[in-house]
């Protein structure tokens, strides 16, 4: 394991913003867990990074950073319609994902080129193109540092919501994800085509009876014309939530806005669209500093270099209270600020 001392977390966070810890511990196996345990090494604060393209990096830390390797994948069942299928937590997620549709496995097709490792996909319940992770998760075994014991968590148990789950809350911080079992297709794919531009997608291509790798690339092809590449341009994907508010407050939103974007959940409650919010109040392709607003996509912050975490922080902060002011509706950071 070899952990590094006053490591820089420069290569770790898809911003690429530079920040120290305490030590950098790279886990491989799960024995690696165990033997941290037994040193008791679980008794001081430590965090866990996959492939940290969820985090923004706002200080040094002054414990220990777990960087999770546990890689392997394996069968659970194999069903004539359907698989149960394994992955390490830090397996990357796009591979996996391609791995699937390789096999004609369907389910995490929709899910192609979000950054990242597999173990972190539960704790976000990450979601793109109309489809969210928990919707394919049987169960997520974790790591408990205060017991030291494996645990099995079922898809109820993980309590998963709209980019949520037990997994975010302070709570639940003991608990360190070691794989996730998914359960996909083998035939009669449930083929998700009504969100975004996919059919426009599919059509500019020909294809009018998509196979589910044609979804796939279909979303790769929407997603890089859209979205910046955080090897080029540093970002952490959508920096803030579709806020979901009461009706009263859409309501008082909508009348000066008439033609606000929202999609409806309940008779009591709106999903509004975070990016038509930042775009129409005028932030998109703002630029202060070393940071800005992404010039395709309101919802991403990127760094331009040689900036500080500090500064998207703080244009995040400018950007939600403009927000309120404009609209009256209080936008909620996607992105964990460290
Ligand atoms: C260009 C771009 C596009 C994106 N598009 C999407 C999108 O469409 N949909 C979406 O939902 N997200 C999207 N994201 C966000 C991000 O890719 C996902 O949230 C992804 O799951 C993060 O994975 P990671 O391994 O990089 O997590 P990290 O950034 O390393 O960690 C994120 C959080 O999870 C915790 N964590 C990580 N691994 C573990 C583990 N094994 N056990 C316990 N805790 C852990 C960390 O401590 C941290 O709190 C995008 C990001 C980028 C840069």
């Amino acid at each position: 394991m070899n952990p590094i001392k006053n490591a820089s977390l420069k290569k770790y966070n898809t911003f690429g913003f530079d920040a120290q810890c305490s030590h950098l511990i790279e886990i491989t196996n799960e024995t690696d867990l165990l033997e941290l345990y037994a040193e008791g090494f679980f008794e001081n604060p430590f965090r866990v990074i996959g492939g940290g393209s969820n985090i923004l990096l706002t200080r040094n830390y002054s414990g220990a950073i777990i960087l999770n390797r546990l890689m392997g994948q394996w069968m659970e069942t194999d069903e004539q319609d359907h698989i149960e299928m394994s992955f390490g937590a830090g397996e990357n997620w796009h591979q996996t994902v391609q791995h699937c549709v390789k096999h004609n496995w369907g389910g995490l097709e929709n899910l192609s080129l979000i950054p990242g490792c597999v173990g972190a996909s539960p704790i976000q319940n990450i979601g793109a193109y109309g489809v969210e992770v928990k919707d394919r998760i049987v169960t997520v075994r974790v790591f408990d540092t205060t017991s030291g014991e494996f645990v099995i968590l079922s898809n109820e148990d993980c309590r998963f919501g709209y980019r949520d789950s037990i997994f975010k809350h302070p709570e639940y911080k003991n608990l360190i994800v070691t794989s996730v079992t998914f359960r996909l297709t083998k035939i009669n794919h449930e083929l998700k085509l009504n969100y975004g531009d996919i059919q426009t997608e599919l059509a500019k291509q020909g294809i009018t009876e998509p196979k589910i790798s044609d979804i796939s690339n279909a979303v790769i092809a929407i997603r890089r014309s859209k979205l910046p590449d955080p090897a080029v341009l540093g970002n952490s994907g959508s920096f803030f939530k579709n806020p979901v508010v009461d009706m009263d407050t859409f309501k008082a939103a909508q009348a000066k806005y008439p033609e606000i974007k929202f999609f409806p959940i309940d008779e009591t409650q709106v999903k509004v669209a975070a990016g038509w919010l930042i775009e129409t109040a005028g932030w998109k392709g703002f630029k202060k500093g070393h940071v800005g607003v992404h010039e395709k996509q309101a919802l991403v912050l990127v760094h331009f270099g040689n900036g500080k975490g500090e500064e998207i922080s703080s244009l995040a902060r400018e950007i939600q209270s403009d927000i309120h002011e404009k609209f009256g509706i209080v936008l909620e950071f996607e992105v964990n600020i460290w």
